[in-house]
């Protein structure tokens, strides 16, 4: 019977030391990160990247013989849970998306000559990346119906199309561009993932597209996310990522594990708002008491510290799974975690920001920008509902329609009068 809880003590170890690294050298960063700009935070943070190298913790989510740890989903994403407390905590432990994502995928899918090429030097900070799939013209929740093209012309492909969102497009190296290369195929084999560098011709990033989180525009903002036509823009055959029609399907190796570092990531965020919300409570007067004698913050906290523990529980659950039973036994769990865990996030932020009143909506503190940042996180990696809604049908999938209802009462008493008619009778007769 092995179902148990507890972390081993030697991992709770580098855990620890994580939390501290975290706390006191990376949250400090967060308040000077303008004024340090780009070449400035990769200066701060390049002392701190070598201590994680030498504590072994360095690129953890990939397998040993690529410099990771191997470290399963479990272990992943308790590490995720303390770098999610800063936005720049996975720069310094080497596992920033997009780029730890595309890593991934560059892990498995990709030639010896395409890791020599981008992996080894993506791993060494010295590339960056950017994953280009969702596109203005195409309901992003519905990939089949993507329609940017890649079409074969001798030994090259030739692209066309017009893609957004594509994060760091801006200041990437090079995107893996997902386009259809063949429209014929069934729906979900229509698509592939090519490597495209950025500085090849008819590459045209045309703008950071402002959002909630920077809402002037700023071209080549490392987090922005960048429009991009692709117009005639050909590369060599071997730029293919993997097998022809295989996009979504190695998509779907990145977007699982992808999924729970991001629950626990939020949790990490969730519990320093809370961390806000509960010494707020204690600290603020009105109405003849402190806000923490009052029921509805009472309530606040008590329901931020069920759904995170819930939250936090599911996650977990979902990482052991997919690390026992493998990623398609996990996928209704990971539905489940990643509509919840965002609800989750976006509640507790939501409230912490609320007991501040105009300090909480205010930039001297962190709330505003959690606020802004949970926000997207109900968009991406899949909106709420599309999660919602693969939940329902690979649960529905175990039920069948009943005209009568199985708990239909009369009909069951009818089944069970014939069931227990001696009983019945026995009984009767010595009434
Ligand atoms: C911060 C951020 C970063 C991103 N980074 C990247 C990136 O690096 N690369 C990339 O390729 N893309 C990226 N994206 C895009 C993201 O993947 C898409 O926004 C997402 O897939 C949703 O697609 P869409 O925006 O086209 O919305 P749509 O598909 O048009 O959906 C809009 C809304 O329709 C509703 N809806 C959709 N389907 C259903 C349904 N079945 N039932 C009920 N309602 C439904 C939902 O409310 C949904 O929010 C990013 C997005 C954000 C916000």
């Amino acid at each position: 019977m092995a179902w148990d809880f507890s972390t081993d003590p030697e991992f709770q170890e580098q855990l620890d030391w994580m939390r501290e690294l975290v706390r006191t050298e990376v949250w400090p960063i967060e308040t000077v990160f303008d004024e340090l700009g780009e070449d400035g935070f990769r200066r701060a943070i390049k002392p701190l990247q070598e201590r994680v190298k030498e504590r072994g913790l360095w690129a953890a989510h990939l397998p040993p013989e690529l410099g990771g740890q191997g470290f399963g989903q479990v272990k992943l994403g308790l590490m995720h849970e303390i770098l999610g407390t800063s936005p720049y905590a996975p720069a310094v432990f080497g596992n920033a998306a997009p780029d730890s994502g595309n890593s991934e995928i560059l892990a498995l899918a990709g030639t010896p000559d395409q890791k020599e090429r981008y992996l080894y030097p993506l791993l060494a900070g010295d590339l960056r990346s950017a994953f280009s799939m969702t596109e203005p013209e195409t309901a992003g929740s519905d990939p089949t119906l993507l329609r940017t093209r890649a079409v074969k012309d001798g030994d090259e492909w030739v692209i066309n199309g017009h893609k957004w969102f594509s994060t760091n497009g801006s200041v990437a190296d090079f995107l893996i561009v997902m386009a259809v290369t063949d429209p014929d195929a069934r729906p979900h084999q229509r698509a592939s993932m090519i490597i495209v560098d950025a500085d090849t011709p008819g590459v045209n990033i045309v703008r950071d597209i402002p959002t909630m989180e920077h809402p002037a525009e700023h071209f080549g903002r490392y987090g922005g996310h960048a429009e991009i036509y692709y117009e005639d823009v050909r590369v060599p055959a071997d730029a293919l990522l993997g097998g022809e029609g295989e996009g979504f399907m190695i998509a779907q190796h990145r977007l699982g594990p992808g999924r729970i570092h991001h629950c626990m990531r939020w949790l990490g965020v969730s519990r320093r708002a809370f961390d806000m919300l509960c010494e707020r409570a204690l600290s603020r007067y009105a109405f003849g008491s402190v806000l923490s004698d009052k029921q509805t913050v009472q309530n606040w906290i008590a329901d931020s510290a069920a759904q995170m523990q819930a939250a936090r529980l599911m996650t977990l659950h979902a990482a052991w799974r997919m690390d026992n039973e493998g990623a398609s036994a996990a996928r209704t769990d990971i539905s489940l975690i990643k509509f919840f865990g965002a609800n989750v996030l976006f509640d507790v932020v939501d409230r912490a920001l609320q007991i501040h009143g105009a300090l909480g909506y205010s930039t001297d503190l962190p709330l505003e920008a959690m606020y802004r940042y949970a926000r997207a996180a109900r968009l991406y990696d899949g909106a709420d509902e599309v999660h919602r809604q693969s939940v329902a049908r690979q649960i529905l999938r175990g039920y069948e329609a009943h005209d009568v209802p199985s708990e239909h009462v009369p009909t069951r008493r009818e089944e069970a009068r014939a069931r227990f008619a001696d009983v019945l009778e026995a009984v009767s007769a010595n009434d």
